[in-house]
């Protein structure tokens, strides 16, 4: 899953890239909020952190605002050092899906982040599911057949999406779009390289596969 933060001051910025790219997530880090709208718009994000004190023409409620006024419906959680409840009352109307005040504990973001992701698929509780193989986002851990998996960040990450998009197919550029950052080196068959690699984790030793090729499409789970 990819996620923007939009965030001024370098150790947080930092402290949050660094921590969730350990978490799995493909990570964009902007610090200016005329730059993070442009990106927020363009980019096909899974959910953005957007500070509210920013440089550029916008704080983070702006952004928000302007984001959604064009029909954006990425999950935007904000980050503010302003506790008044009228402040958080404001973001939360300007379409922010949640608010963090600041200071705040990492093993929030990530649980906020998890809980705006879980939104859209009310249906889909905390664990995600298709036939046998089970994922559990909150412990980090896969299982197929009841048997435990160890897989890389981006094995995970690419698993992950996979999962929230079954039964759909994910296009190779949907895949590079939410599975990396803009900051990585991503070749024609790197998405080919790591489903191979998944492949020979979740569906070498088991069966019936679940990763399936789409020719000229992409890949689905199912
Ligand atoms: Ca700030």
């Amino acid at each position: 899953m990819r996620v923007l933060v939009i965030e001024d001051e370098p150790k947080i910025g930092a402290a949050l890239k660094r921590g969730l790219e350990q978490e799995g997530y493909a990570v964009d880090l902007i610090v200016d909020s005329d730059a993070g709208l442009r990106y927020l718009l363009t980019e096909p994000y899974d959910v953005a952190l957007i500070d509210r004190m920013l440089p550029g023409s916008m704080d983070g409620v702006e952004i928000c605002r302007a984001a959604r006024k064009k029909g954006n419906s990425t999950p935007v959680i904000m980050l503010t050092a302003k506790s008044a409840i009228h402040d958080r009352i404001e973001g939360l109307d300007a379409g922010a899906d949640d608010y963090l005040p600041k200071p705040f504990a990492f093993e929030e973001v990530v649980a906020r982040i998890r809980a705006v992701l879980r939104r859209p698929q009310v249906v889909q509780g905390e664990i995600l599911t298709c036939r046998d193989l089970e994922m559990d986002p909150a412990n980090h851990l896969v299982r197929r057949a009841g048997k435990e998996l160890t897989l890389s960040t981006t094995e995970y990450s690419l698993l992950e999406y996979l999962l929230r998009r079954s039964p759909h197919v994910a296009s190779k550029d949907d895949i590079i779009a939410h599975v990396w950052d803009f900051d990585a080196d991503v070749l024609p068959n790197t998405v080919e390289v790591y489903i191979g690699y998944l492949r020979s984790k979740i569906d070498k030793t088991f069966s019936p596969a679940l990763i399936h090729t789409v020719r000229g499409v992409g890949y689905s789970l199912h």
